[in-house]
């Protein structure tokens, strides 16, 4: 796809996100990971990967899946910079995605399996962690662009657990 698309969105006078560049060859041994959690007008979730040289991207409506069983519509959009995992701020009113886009889960991740509209993927996140599938799905309208994105390994994420809030009331005593 290139960044063609992703250029031809914005308004690089405008928007502080990066122009950025095609690269040919891998900044570093691992491929990037990261989802930024995007309050546009509507609130959702961008999941990029690194793959030849640009960050392939998916919109994800709701909360990523921290735990199997869960599986969250994805729906391709266009190709992002390298560099682009590190971007936090505010796009201005007016121009295209204008809203806060904040990091809420960065690493990496190692390729298992790849093919047509299937890939099986080792995430290394601090929230998602394991074997995750993304997978091309067709849409009653026609488009090209759905997935589902699901996690496929059984171990459950380590959420830090709190007392709960009678347990914290005795505690106070
Ligand atoms: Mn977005």
């Amino acid at each position: 796809m290139g960044l063609k698309e992703y250029r031809a969105k914005r308004d690089f006078s405008r928007t502080p996100e990066p122009e950025g560049k095609e690269e040919k060859a891998r900044r570093s041994q691992e491929l990037i990971y990261v989802i930024q959690k995007h309050q546009a007008t509507h609130l959702h979730y961008d999941l990029r990967l690194e793959e030849e040289g640009v960050l392939k991207s998916w919109a994800i409506p709701k909360e990523p899946p921290l735990n199997p069983g869960v599986k969250r519509l994805a729906v391709e959009t266009e190709d992002h910079p390298l560099g682009y995992e590190d971007f936090e701020g505010v796009i201005p009113e007016g121009e295209y995605g204008a809203g806060t886009v904040e990091i809420w889960d960065k690493g990496s991740y190692v390729p298992l399996e790849l093919g047509p509209g299937k890939k099986i993927i080792e995430i290394k996140g601090k929230k998602l962690k394991g074997t995750y599938a993304l997978i091309k799905i067709k849409s009653k309208n026609g488009s090209d662009k759905n997935w589902l994105f699901f996690k496929i390994s059984k171990e459950r994420a380590q959420i830090p657990s709190f007392p709960s809030f009678k347990s914290r009331k005795k505690v106070k005593k």
